[in-house]
């Protein structure tokens, strides 16, 4: 006969918001398990990024949300056992034109209304803090609080912290059935056995439309492939994370900053570069709706290594050593889905992260957390409501 097992809170998935919001909730005292269906950081989160970037986020909520999470990272690096490489190194975006340097001042200036810090740097200003750029870069925004992290040394430091304080991690084990009886969640359904819990967070990625189906409510989250190719490791050069406006311009569907070439547009094509600890440089990216195929493409490969090309000339020395692709989930405005839904009393959405998930890690684990154990949160989520869509 299956095991039943049971826990005040069950958490779905193993990435870095689960992980991220199981360690929050162990901080409060709660009884917390973590079911993944494959391994922790098997999903976009251990294929990713680690840009932890403020000036790229859409103005408002969205930046209000990322400039929180930003200040629980130092609290991180303390608390966490293991080194998640956090680096508090500051964020360039580069112009390549005078139309995308008019763009990048308007977006600084929103940027600073709002309490962001960003400053605009000429040709020769940059050259000071980045000597060596492509001939077609005009100049760029800095933003001094951006920062780096690795995000499967976030993810795994999360969970193993959470563990430590109490919290079980089922790996290979899949949700398949939630059981609601009277508007309320009772039960949880696994391949390992059903779980008694009156509270469950989604926090499943791209699996959250299928955990939605299971309780009748549409979680509109889908899967938007995202390809990098890692260069061998060299001595620390790039002193900041970099990215082209176009990436500006294919994250948050901005149409002066959009690619102009037909083929970087179908790819989603925007640059991003950044030397990891070790000196790899990963450099990206697409964005692309192909389903659940998460496979690299020769095409995206050859288009990223060119693009790289055009900020950072000099990276054409170094080797390609390998590629990965990772499948963010994608909410229709790019923003995550927070909170409750209504009719299922203890069912909890923290998904949608699109792009921007392990910069909004922390956050999230918190304000879950909150919501969670008090109903209440510390911090206005009503922005990133599920019925925002309806
Ligand atoms: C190429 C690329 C670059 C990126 N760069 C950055 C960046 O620089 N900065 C940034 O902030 N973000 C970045 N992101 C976005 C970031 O990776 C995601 O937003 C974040 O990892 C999402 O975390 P998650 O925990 O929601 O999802 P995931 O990490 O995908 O975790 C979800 C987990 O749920 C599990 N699961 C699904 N269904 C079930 C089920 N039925 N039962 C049990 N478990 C289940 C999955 O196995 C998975 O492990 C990037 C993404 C990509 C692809």
């Amino acid at each position: 006969m299956a095991e039943i097992m049971s826990s005040e809170v069950v958490v779905i998935g193993g990435g870095v918001i689960g992980a991220a919001t199981a360690y929050y909730l162990c901080r409060e005292g709660a009884e917390v398990m973590i079911v993944e269906a494959d391994d922790l950081a098997s999903g976009a989160s251990g294929a990713c990024d680690g840009f932890l970037s403020l000036q790229t986020k859409a103005l408002g909520a969205h930046l209000r949300l990322a400039m929180e999470s930003a200040k629980l990272f130092p609290s991180l690096v303390e608390d966490l056992e293991v080194d998640i490489e956090y680096r508090p190194c500051g964020g360039l975006i580069l112009a390549t034109s005078q139309e995308q340097m008019k763009e990048l001042r308007a977006r600084a200036k929103a940027l600073s209304a709002e309490g962001l810090e960003v400053e605009v740097l000429s040709a020769s200003e940059l050259k000071k803090i980045l000597p060596e750029v492509g001939k077609e870069v005009k100049g760029g925004s800095y933003c001094p609080l951006d920062a780096q992290v690795n995000p499967i040394s976030l993810t795994l430091g999360l969970a193993h912290k959470a563990q430590e304080m109490g919290a079980t991690i089922l790996r290979g084990c899949r949700v398949e059935n939630i059981v609601v009886t009277n508007n309320r969640v009772r039960e949880i359904h696994t391949s390992a056995g059903s779980i008694h819990s009156r509270r469950v967070v989604c926090a499943a990625g791209i699996g959250s439309n299928q955990i939605g189906k299971m309780i009748i409510v549409d979680v509109p989250v889908l899967p938007q492939r995202g390809q990098i190719l890692v260069t061998e490791p060299q001595e620390p050069v790039l002193p900041h994370i970099v990215a082209g406006a176009e990436y500006l311009g294919t994250k948050g569907n901005l149409q002066a900053l959009l690619p102009a070439e037909e083929e970087a547009m179908k790819l989603g094509l925007g640059f991003t570069a950044e030397q990891t600890k070790s000196g790899n440089f990963l450099l990206g990216s697409t964005r692309e709706f192909v389903g659940f195929d998460s496979q690299t493409t020769p095409e995206a490969m050859n288009a990223i290594a060119r693009n790289a090309l055009r900020f950072l000339p000099w990276i054409k020395d170094l080797d390609v050593i390998r590629s990965f692709a990772g499948l963010r989930p994608c909410s229709p405005d790019g923003l995550p889905i927070l909170g409750t839904v209504k009719g299922v009393k203890g069912f909890y959405l923290a998904t949608g992260h699109s792009g921007d998930g392990i910069c909004l890690a922390p956050i999230t684990g918190k304000v879950l957390s909150e919501l969670v154990l008090d109903g209440e949160t510390s911090l206005d989520i009503s922005p990133f409501s599920l019925y925002r869509f309806k």
